[in-house]
């Protein structure tokens, strides 16, 4: 069986991050670059973006 690799770039430090044909939406990859956290935003086509920090505080 063939895995079909896509390769899309890491929003954060423009590195190439590689998906394969098993990668779901919702997916955290780390970046091996940069070592953030990144989320699958969308599967067709391979969209990514930074994963929400859990550690955040955004003021509440
Ligand atoms: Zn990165």
């Amino acid at each position: 069986m063939t895995t079909t690799v896509t390769v899309v770039e890491c929003v954060v430090c423009g590195a190439d991050v590689e998906l394969d044909g098993t990668t779901l939406q919702g997916e955290l990859i780390d970046c091996d670059d940069c070592g953030c956290e990144l989320e699958v935003a969308s599967v067709a086509p391979f969209t990514l973006r930074e994963a929400p920090q859990e550690a955040e505080d955004w003021g509440q």
